[in-house]
């Protein structure tokens, strides 16, 4: 049941939202058991690969080049750079590594052909890979499909109609392509919000009505609270209260029975029991690392902490589907292959170039 027909319309999913929260959570949590493993949690690490710079001005984000924010910008972090972190966040508990970079749209350039790589990398760690690089076409999707990838992140954000409201520099509908191009490409799709940015609750059952519209909804929900981010137009939000949280991550779960819902961004506002309520009402994913990608998260050992009190386990990798296959790119393969060429050509140039006299000048008395 990858959709709850109950709450196919924005008027059920607005009752089930605001029912009693005791109930709500109780109706989330008999859900959750049948589908999933209450006790199973995974940890995933998001790496930022490039940060900042990024010319989009979603309002949330100190990303994004427009505004004054304090975070430490840096270009594409090279292959081994990213191997090493991904096998740190490994050997922590980490079975999915989502990288982040803050780019408008792929480019077909050496930056991605070194995004690819590092896909195919982070895939033969065994572990779940997933990217989060803005708009994509299908070519580039199936490209990085071919190189393991597991799941491409695109989040919608809001509702449709509040969209606007935040970001001005795409259209929803540019979403929605981008998500439909990794669909295409035969990518599990995570793709969710951010509540707290000032929408109505309207909104965040809009959020899920998009998703709720689709052929195949998200197989994975990322439920985020605002970080407000000073030198950002959002910076004067109020936190939301935690029981939003819950609220929204138990609507989730009951109309998605399937996807993965992720506790994401704003866990550092959330106490423990707060937390573990939504763990109870369908959250079985959280961030780990005490970054995600420039905003705060609760550090390592304090997750370890709730996990052994609340009696939780990290969840191992590919549990929600086969570990994809890394083949081969053709690009970088005919690229690495010129480049080759090249080097035997300039070599042997310098071969004959040693070998050879030099021209003997006469001069004429
Ligand atoms: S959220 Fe992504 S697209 Fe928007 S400004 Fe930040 S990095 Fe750019």
């Amino acid at each position: 049941m990858k959709i709850n027909p109950e709450y196919r319309t924005k008027e059920a999913l607005l009752t089930l939202y605001n029912k009693p929260l005791l109930e709500l959570v109780f109706e989330a949590a008999t859900i959750h058991r049948k589908f999933h493993n209450p006790n199973e949690v995974q940890m995933s690490s998001l790496l930022s690969i490039k940060t900042g710079g990024c010319p989009e001005d979603c309002g949330y984000c100190p990303q994004a080049a427009r505004y004054q924010t304090d975070i430490d910008t840096h270009k594409l972090m090279n292959v081994d750079m990213v191997i090493e972190q991904a096998k740190n966040a490994k050997a922590n508990g980490s079975s999915r590594l989502c990288m982040g970079a803050a780019w408008r749209e792929v480019r077909d350039n050496r930056d991605f052909d070194k995004v690819v790589e590092m896909v195919q990398a982070v895939n033969n760690l065994d572990m779940e890979v997933c990217c989060t690089l803005g708009m994509l076409s299908e070519d580039q999707a199936k490209r990085l499909k071919n190189a393991g990838l597991f799941a491409y992140n695109h989040n919608l954000d809001s509702s449709k109609e509040f969209y606007g409201d935040v970001i001005s520099t795409r259209e929803y509908d540019d979403r929605l392509n981008t998500i439909d191009n990794a669909r295409k490409a035969g990518l599990t799709v995570c793709s969710g919000g951010i509540i707290g940015m000032g929408e109505a609750v309207e909104d965040r059952v809009g959020l899920l009505l998009s998703y709720m519209e689709m052929e195949t909804p998200p197989e994975s929900i990322p439920i985020n609270s605002l970080v407000a981010v000073e030198g950002t137009p959002l910076e004067e939000q109020k936190p939301i209260e935690q029981w939003e949280m819950i609220r929204m991550v138990a609507t989730s779960r009951i109309a998605f029975p399937e996807s993965v819902i992720r506790l994401s961004a704003g866990r550092t506002k959330m106490n423990m029991e707060a937390q573990a309520l939504c763990f109870m009402a369908g959250a079985s994913s959280i961030f780990a690392g005490d970054k995600l990608l420039t905003t705060p998260n609760p550090e390592y050992n304090e997750d370890m902490e709730m996990f052994r009190i609340l009696g939780l386990t990290p969840k191992l990798a590919f549990q929600d589907g086969d570990k994809p296959v890394s083949n081969p790119d053709p690009i970088n393969e005919k690229k690495k292959a010129e480049a080759l060429a090249r080097e035997k050509e300039l070599m042997e140039a310098k071969k004959e170039a040693e070998g050879f006299e030099p021209r003997k000048i006469v001069t004429v008395k």
